[in-house]
């Protein structure tokens, strides 16, 4: 992990080392630019070409892994992990739904007008498009501070060229090879992620062969299903039909979906292919992974699965050997930016306190300061003694907010 350098115009220079920058602070002759990532500014002129870098992003619905990357030496500048906040938004808006179909119903009936709610195209749910907005915004960031050239997202989990073929021609599959992992990642898609026989989820699968190979069973995808230890090891070599004897409905869902191939549009999700619209915006080139190829990639580098992980090991441009020594990603939390409701309600959707015009003494919640040496999270309270919890854990408590000294600026983020 790097520290990201500015010039005298803002303009992103090589990133340096941590201890590079604290020499360079120390000596005065650079400032702190920004917390989160942590930025410096230098204070004078350098003439010297940065070397291109690139960011990776790998996409999930709770999380998003993203790093910056440099394809020449392998070295991961900057990693990061955004939480995003999808399930908090669906909450919030089921709950406003709520109350405005609670006062509706109060009030008396009046038919409807004309259909003013027709969505846009392309549109998604809130919930799903703050994951795209989070995650644009933080390439944005980068792109702000380290001088990036190109962007690569995993868009697909299967390549769905190679997939397609195999399910029609019949191409073997070889474990460890790239393209088993493209196969692995389209039976998961195919079978739902779950095992085809007692439809747990959230258990290791395994491939499992339909008709079992000793019996003549080929090894073309039309023939392979995903099920768990348990079930694997029952079924052993048996015929399908004896497996399966007590289950008749079973077996013949299992035989038809074996024979159905996925359709292309299975392979990617409308989050994802909006984020891909999004990132194609900035003009930079975007390369698009397939979910098979990062599996592959961070298996051959040996790393444990993170989400950082997988963001670096997204797309064919991965380096050989990525450096991946003592990285701490940068935990991000998506916290909102608050809303702009002047009333707190009550379960009835009546006012029940005014909340206060922000910011509070400049401050708001969620800023960071030093209070005694210790970083700490505000929350604003209009009497100005401020309730402080401390970023490495610990009791919340209360000072005046004369004795802050600000750290960093809510950014809509919580970071540790
Ligand atoms: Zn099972």
């Amino acid at each position: 992990m790097k520290v990201f350098v500015l010039d005298t115009d803002e303009n992103p220079l090589n990133p340096c080392r941590p201890s590079r920058a604290r020499q360079l602070l120390k000596q005065g002759k650079a400032a702190v630019f920004r917390r989160f990532p942590f930025t410096v500014i230098l204070k004078y002129r350098v003439d010297k070409v940065p070397e291109p870098l690139r960011v990776k992003i790998d996409p999930g619905s709770r999380k998003t892994g993203i790093a910056v990357v440099n394809d020449d030496t392998g070295e991961i500048v900057f990693a990061g992990e955004i939480e995003h906040r999808g399930s908090l938004i669906k909450k919030n808006l089921e709950q406003r739904r709520n109350v405005r179909r609670n006062r509706r119903g109060r009030m008396r009936y009046r038919k409807p007008r004309f259909l003013n709610r027709t969505r846009p195209e392309g549109w998604l749910p809130p919930s799903l498009m703050s994951r795209v907005l989070n995650t644009e915004t933080w390439v944005k960031r980068l792109m702000k501070a380290a001088p990036v050239t190109a962007v690569s997202q995993e868009l697909v989990r299967f390549d769905t060229q190679q997939t397609d073929n195999s399910e029609v021609s019949g191409v073997m599959y070889q474990q460890g090879e790239l393209f088993g992992y493209e196969i692995r990642e389209y039976l998961l898609e195919k079978w739902g992620r779950k095992c085809a026989y007692c439809d747990r989820k959230n258990v290791p699968l395994e491939i499992e062969h339909i008709r079992a190979k000793s019996k003549g069973g080929s090894d073309r995808v039309s023939n392979l299903t995903l099920a768990c230890v348990k079930c694997n090891q029952r079924k052993g070599n048996k015929n399908i039909e004896d497996f399966l004897k007590r289950k008749p409905e079973l077996l013949k869902k299992i035989l038809a979906r074996a024979e159905a191939p996925l359709k292309d549009a299975a392979a990617v999700n409308s989050t994802r292919w909006e984020l891909f619209r999004k990132l194609k915006a900035f003009g930079l080139p975007v390369e698009a992974g397939s979910g098979g190829l990062t599996k592959f990639n961070r298996t051959r580098q040996g790393l444990p699965k993170s989400h950082w992980a997988d963001a670096a090991c997204v797309g064919k441009s991965t380096p050989e050997i990525l450096k991946t020594d003592d990285i701490k990603p940068l935990q991000i939390k998506a916290k909102g930016q608050g809303g702009r409701q002047k009333a707190v309600l009550n379960k009835h959707g009546q006012p029940k306190q005014h909340r206060p015009l922000k910011p509070l003494f400049g401050w708001r919640a969620g800023d960071m300061a030093e209070y005694g040496g210790m970083s700490v999270r505000v929350t604003p309270r209009t009497t100005g003694s401020f309730e402080l919890t401390p970023v490495k854990g610990g009791r919340v408590f209360s000072r005046s907010y004369k004795k802050l000294k600000r750290v960093h600026r809510s950014d809509g983020y919580q970071y540790s």
